[in-house]
């Protein structure tokens, strides 16, 4: 490791990787640390990868990439106390490649093999190495403090990439301590079951993988949801809950996935399976309103410390911070043919990322987070409400339909009103659309 770099990057997340790769390409000289004792062993995340920026920067990567499954089945469920609702969706046309750019992955897998791809590329991967602090002179970034012998290094320019628990942003002040109703705690065991009985269990042949996300009851009413998503041989399942919930209803993340995993729509897929890991990290999910000051001379923010996760129904934050990645990559470049790291320079990132996908997506998601606030009965009552409905409408009895229809209706109406229920549908419609 020399004392001078080209470009310095904080973290071997996939935004860390993803600038390091490109950058390594292009012939620069690349530092990067992590803290972890190899790239993703300190990670976590739900599950999927979406993969539209890795498969641009290394072609056909499922070919050798540590990828469990590709994602062919989609189930959105609701859940009151003991009922479900479920929404399934299964697409044959995403068993062909590029599989629809989603996969499962385990994260102490992937990371490792995405680090070494950059390794591979000239970058210099430093692990067990934390970042303490930035060096700077006046308003310029000009290197980093590593908590390591000889711990000063230089560079044109830092790329930070630390994730969703952004301390060194803080510190130099790019962004104030994240609200945290805008922070969602994710929890997450990894439950091993043998291969062929998660086939058979949802309905998958080799290879295909399924995405199964629960709300209403799955977190007792409260906003947030839990998830299921299959790998090779184990199932990653979860829960996300802002923090600011967990804190007002003072509930424990272990106490909400243990009565998540006890509900009667969701125990029979864990049946018989073990516990392999348990984790929690958090996910910044406030979206275009809370991004924070993403450059300053010699510096730039990608991935979750630039709060860059979709915070809709997608809950894409992999292919998000890739594109970061790539574009804080593509800025550096440009800037190194100047000979300028200035802000104004820097600030060709910020023009990459709203020319984009990312930030396209984030404004018009934007009002998601205050909305899933405001609309409590999306998570409780509605899914109460229409289980009620439902198990009215199915119940064999000998009264006429019609009487049987009248009474449910009364029941529903009797939980929410039609104009709040008008008003909320318009509310949520951008959670999907
Ligand atoms: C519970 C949960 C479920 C999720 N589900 C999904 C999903 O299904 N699909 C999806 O696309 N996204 C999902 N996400 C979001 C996704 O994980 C993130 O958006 C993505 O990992 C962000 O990448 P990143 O590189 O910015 O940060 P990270 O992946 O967090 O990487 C940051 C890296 O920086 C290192 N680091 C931090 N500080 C320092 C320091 N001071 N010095 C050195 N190294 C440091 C860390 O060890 C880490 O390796 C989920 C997140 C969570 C928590």
């Amino acid at each position: 490791m020399s004392d001078r770099y080209d470009c310095i990057i904080v973290g071997a997340g996939p935004a860390g990787i993803a600038a390091a790769y490109k950058l390594a390409g292009a012939g620069l000289s690349v530092l990067v640390f992590e803290r972890g004792g190899f790239p993703g062993s300190k990670n976590m995340f739900g599950g999927i990868l979406y993969s539209t920026i890795l498969n641009r920067l290394i072609p056909e990567f499922w070919k050798e990439a540590p990828v469990e499954r590709h994602v062919v089945r989609r189930r959105y469920s609701f859940l009151s106390k003991d009922s479900e609702a479920a929404f399934d969706l299964k697409f044959d046309a995403f068993n062909n490649p590029p599989y629809n750019h989603s996969f499962t992955v385990l994260r102490a897998r992937f990371d490792k093999w995405f680090a070494k791809k950059a390794e591979e590329a000239g970058a210099v991967v430093v692990t067990e190495a934390v970042v303490d602090d930035f060096i700077t002179e006046g308003e310029r970034v000009q290197g980093v403090k590593v908590r390591m012998e000889g711990g000063t290094v230089y560079g044109d320019v830092v790329i930070c990439a630390e994730g969703a628990n952004s301390l060194l942003s803080e510190k130099i002040g790019m962004k104030k301590r994240p609200d945290p109703a805008n922070m969602v705690l994710g929890v997450k065991e990894i439950i091993s079951l043998p291969k062929g009985v998660i086939e058979d269990r949802f309905s998958l042949e080799d290879g295909e993988g399924a995405a199964l996300e629960f709300f209403g009851e799955a977190l007792g009413g409260e906003i947030g949801s839990g998830f299921i998503y299959t790998n090779r041989e184990t199932l990653s399942v979860g829960i996300g809950c802002p923090i600011s919930v967990l804190k007002e209803k003072g509930m424990k993340p272990y106490e909400l996935i243990e009565s998540f995993k006890r509900h009667p729509s969701v125990k029979n897929f864990l049946r018989g399976g073990k516990i392999e890991e348990y984790s929690a990290r958090m996910i910044p999910e406030g979206g275009y309103d809370s991004l924070p000051a993403l450059t300053r001379d010699g510096l730039l923010l990608t991935g979750d410390c630039a709060g860059l996760v979709n915070p809709s129904l997608y809950k894409e934050g992999t292919n998000l911070a890739m594109a970061s990645g790539v574009f804080a990559a593509d800025t550096v470049i440009e800037a190194k043919e100047k000979g300028d790291f200035s802000k104004a320079t820097l600030d060709g990132y910020v023009k990459r990322l709203q020319e984009s996908f990312v930030l396209k997506d984030l404004k018009r998601y934007r009002d998601v987070p205050a909305t899933l606030h405001s609309v409590p009965g999306f998570f409780k009552e509605y899914p109460e409400g229409i289980m009620e409905l439902l198990q009215g409408h199915f119940t064999v009895t000998e009264e006429s339909k019609e009487d049987v229809h009248r009474e449910i209706k009364r029941l529903f109406r009797d939980k929410v009103s039609i104009w709040r229920l008008v008003r909320d549908i318009y509310k949520l419609r951008r959670l999907i659309t």
